[in-house]
């Protein structure tokens, strides 16, 4: 059986945000499974900011993608042919497929459609729920009574992080990039407050939100939304680094934030995350965030692009555009 892979290529670093000069959509024919591999069918895209990060070769996580490969990213797909024991027909696994449409694999995470949708799979039961729930409560290490910052509040991680920290008894004020986004998230998603960092005000907002100062800042954007946070944070408070997304599209040395000074002045604990760390724990996070949603306290947002393979490139720029509301999926195809 002869397979057709459409996919997108790495042809350049990206001098800042990714755009068609530097992916390259093309299509190559694929080997059938050798013996221990699967043939895969990409069912859902993940689209993620630190794609973007892998498509530079700053220092990051894990080697950056090679100019000339096929670009990384996680999927939902679902196994076609195995030659592979631990895998079937007709399973859906979560793995590093890559921005591709068919690929060839031989790992993955085995799906178990019974306790969620596809799209919960990949978001509220998958990397993004895990992320906002082992970096809040073991980073951040919110107590009740407390005040948590989450910056992009509406977006995937953040729209969770936010919703634990509400559970765990804190006051909880978002950060977001509209007015529209701040409506949602306190009125669909129950946050205290949310405040629009575009807005002339943002700082005097903040403060106001805040009135005993901030104990934990989740962090997803860094920059000048770091910068107002800072100084508002209390003696003895958190910094759980998620992320730094308004860094992603910046080449070369990335700043720190302004008023450094304050993590000793004020005993600052700053710690970076990162999910993969927490692979053999991804089944704590689901089944926490699973009951939760069971009882009505948790709710999840999908921002799905319904575009195939060709629109990923588009689907992207959703994240550093700030399109999006919760986890943004492309759908590649439909599942058997
Ligand atoms: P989101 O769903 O939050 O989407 C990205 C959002 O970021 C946008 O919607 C936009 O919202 C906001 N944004 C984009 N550019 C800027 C900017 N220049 N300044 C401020 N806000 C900006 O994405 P995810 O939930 O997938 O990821 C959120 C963060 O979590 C990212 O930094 C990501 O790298 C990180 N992450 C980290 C993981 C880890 O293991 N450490 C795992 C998964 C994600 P708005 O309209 O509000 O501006």
């Amino acid at each position: 059986m002869t397979v057709t892979s459409k996919r997108w290529i790495l042809s350049q670093r990206p001098a800042s945000a990714p755009s068609p000069s530097d992916l390259e959509f093309t299509e190559a024919g694929l080997p059938d499974p050798k013996p221990g591999e699967f043939l895969a069918r990409t069912v859902y895209l993940s689209l993620d900011p630190a794609q973007r990060i892998s498509m530079s070769d700053r220092t990051q996580y894990a080697p950056p993608v090679e100019v000339g490969s096929v670009m990384r990213g996680f999927s939902l797909s679902q196994i076609v042919v195995s030659r592979n024991p631990n895998f079937s027909a007709g399973d859906f696994i979560r793995a590093a497929g890559g921005w591709q449409d068919y690929w060839i694999g031989s790992d993955g995470v085995k799906l178990d459609t019974r306790i969620g949708s596809l799209e919960d799979h990949m978001s509220l039961l998958g990397i993004t729920g895990a992320t906002a729930y082992f970096c809040l409560l073991e980073a951040g290490q919110p107590k009740a009574g407390e005040t948590v910052v989450v910056s992009s509040a509406a977006g995937a991680v953040g729209s969770l992080a936010g919703q634990i920290a509400k559970l765990k008894g804190c006051r909880v004020v978002g950060i977001a990039g509209s007015n529209e986004k701040c409506l949602h998230v306190v009125n669909a998603l129950g946050f205290d407050a949310c405040v629009n960092y575009k807005s002339p005000t943002f700082s005097a907002d903040l403060t106001e939100a805040c009135p005993g100062g901030i104990d934990v800042n989740f962090e997803n954007v860094g920059g000048a939304v770091l910068d107002t946070v800072l100084p508002m944070m209390n003696l003895h408070g958190r910094i759980a680094i998620c992320g730094l997304i308004s860094t992603y599209n910046e080449e070369g040395p990335v700043r720190g934030p302004l008023n450094f000074d304050l993590t000793l002045m004020r005993r600052l604990v700053i710690r970076g995350f990162l999910i993969g760390d927490y692979w053999p724990r991804m089944n704590e996070a689901a089944q926490a965030l699973s009951s939760w949603r069971a009882d009505g306290r948790i709710h999840n947002s999908v921002h799905v692009i319904d575009g195939g393979i060709s629109y990923a490139l588009e689907a992207i720029t959703v994240l550093f555009q700030g399109g999006n509301f919760g986890k943004v999926l492309l759908k590649v195809s439909e599942p058997a």
